[in-house]
């Protein structure tokens, strides 16, 4: 072989080499544009990429053996390409970086099972961001065969590629590119967060199991409560942000049924959830944590509190126990006297809340004097559309006032309106029915979080990376009985004290307060029902103050 000639080859061979560990980057770089929300997050997206590819083609140089560099250079396509494909993929699906909080969601909400989730997943348009990834292996397939000399371009170079002269600098970049990574773009870095974030999940869960599975915390003191007939109802919706709520000025009538008993409703409507996540926000709301302090080391749940307080208490909940991780409002529930879950299918059947009340009428029915009960809804859980039987199907038609008038916007909007105004029945009749019962009662609505459904962006569901006015703002209703309201009264006019802003994460005290439970952590100032309520400042993700954003 001439020594032009194999120059020649051996340009084209790194073309090639480089064409193909660089493919996964423009494709991240093209269709980034269009599936990243915010430049700055793409930017970082791509730089963090490229890094990644940089590392790859370095290692790539060290490899001295030629049958080996080629096994090297498919196991590096194979594993760039991968990265490219699970991180577009991401962004596709859930609008957000494959990080820490977006597992959350998967590891915890997708109580489906692994062959519904993947086949959910793979829709056409991933299926065509697959084949786009193996497309390059297809046309370079001469590359792999033993024949090609495209491995040689290191002896037609003359490189001395065992010399240290050649070695120190290649390894001195491989540093610098993995201090790179790991000091700037960690969160770009799938490995790194898929591990982290999962380490994380494992700690709250394992808190959890330890300190709130358990009947009894040791966690309260002193604590007392009334005694007498009461039936004091909690009920826990999912994913209803008052956005879509007629009761909170939504401009569509999706609570006929709780404004027709309006004056009887103390409607809270400054309200937050301090988390946008189920896992995390409830571990704030139904315990002694809060968004500055969570997982707190020794803590309790309301659950543990009315039991210590003698109370028989039931977790009634429409929300699959286990499914591919066990979900942590199961653990919470553990905690109680009676548990019945009631669902057992996953997130992608019909499943309705009104499939709640057989065993809601058995447990207001029996006997015990003292009871609270936990009623754990499916509520406006996506998919919405099977979250209603027919009958609720109202909205039909484009809802006037829509920010986002494409056909999906127009129809997942009546899907969860639709969703909303079911979830205004299943609530209306749970104060109905312990009504019926005529005890000292209450009914206790919030929701875990809401949902953003092209409210002010375009985008549906929940996350934390974009935690949205609707996604934190929710819903919460308290209705007394006459029984209650003939033995204590609120010293503070209704109408001031709906207007007070308050997180749920300090729910724990005014659970306490109108459940006449009293203990020692009790702190008057943040009941929102307490005379001596102070205003605080409202925590989300730890440290940022929501009003001031
Ligand atoms: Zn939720």
């Amino acid at each position: 072989m001439k020594l032009s000639q194999a120059y020649k080859t051996s340009f084209s061979a790194v073309l090639h080499i480089a064409v193909l560990l660089c493919y996964p980057l423009v494709v991240v770089a093209s269709l980034g544009i269009v599936l990243i929300p915010f430049f700055r997050a793409y930017l970082k997206e791509t730089i963090g990429f490229g890094l990644l590819t940089g590392l790859f083609i370095a290692v790539f140089f060290l490899v001295s053996n030629t049958s080996f560099r080629r096994t090297f250079l498919i196991v590096s396509y194979l594993v760039l390409a991968f990265l490219a494909f699970l991180k577009l993929s991401f962004y596709y699906h859930y609008g957000v970086k494959l990080s820490a909080s977006a597992l959350f969601v998967i590891f915890e909400t997708n109580t489906t099972e692994a062959s519904d989730f993947l086949s959910n997943y793979f829709d056409l348009k991933i299926i065509l961001l697959l084949i786009l990834f193996l497309l390059p292996l297809f046309f370079l397939r001469k590359l792999f065969s033993s024949k090609s000399n495209l491995f040689k371009f290191r002896e037609a170079f003359q490189l001395r590629t065992k010399s240290l002269k050649f070695r120190i600098p290649i390894l001195l970049l491989i540093v610098i590119l993995g201090y790179g990574i790991q000091s700037k773009f960690k969160a770009e870095n799938i490995f790194l967060t898929s591990f982290s974030s999962y380490e994380e999940y494992v700690i709250t869960k394992n808190i959890l199991k330890d300190n709130l599975a358990k009947k009894h915390s040791d966690v309260f003191s002193d604590v007392t409560s009334e005694k007498g007939r009461q039936t004091y109802v909690i009920v826990i919706g999912e994913s209803t942000s008052s956005w879509h709520m007629q009761l909170y000025g939504y401009h569509r009538n999706t609570n006929p049924l709780l404004t027709e008993i309006k004056d009887e409703l103390t409607i809270f409507d400054s309200i937050i959830t301090p988390d946008v996540h189920t896992i995390l926000a409830l571990e704030k709301i139904l315990t002694l944590s809060d968004a500055k302090e969570p997982n707190k080391k020794s803590n309790g749940s309301i659950v543990q509190l009315a039991n210590h307080a003698g109370f028989t208490t039931y977790w009634l909940s429409n929300q699959r126990p286990v499914g591919l991780h066990e979900s942590v409002s199961t653990l919470i529930g553990n905690a109680a006297t009676q548990k019945n879950f009631i669902a057992t299918d996953n997130y992608n059947y019909d499943i309705h809340d009104e499939n709640l009340f057989p065993f809601l009428d058995q447990i207001l029915k029996n006997s015990i004097e003292k009871k609270v009960l936990f009623i754990h809804l499916i509520g406006t859980h996506g998919t919405y559309k099977k979250r209603y039987p027919v009958a609720y199907e109202r909205f039909t038609e484009k809802s006037p006032n829509l920010k986002y008038h494409h056909k999906k916007a127009i129809s997942t909007t009546n899907d969860y309106d639709n969703a909303v105004l079911y979830n205004d029945f299943i609530v209306r009749t749970i104060i109905e029915k312990v009504r019926n019962v005529d005890d000292k009662s209450y009914v206790a609505y919030f929701s875990d979080h809401g949902d953003e459904v092209y409210d002010t962006m375009d985008l549906m569901g929940h996350n934390s990376y974009h935690a949205t006015p609707p996604m934190h703002e929710i819903p919460f209703i308290v209705w007394f009985s006459e029984k209650y309201k003939a033995n204590r009264s609120f010293s503070t006019p209704k109408d001031s004290l709906s207007k007070r802003r308050y997180s749920l994460e300090d729910f724990i005290h005014t659970f306490s307060e109108i459940s006449d439970i009293t203990f020692k952590e009790f702190d008057p100032s943040k009941s929102i029902f307490n005379t001596e309520f102070i205003k605080r400042t409202r925590f989300i993700k730890t440290d940022v103050n929501y009003d001031k954003r």
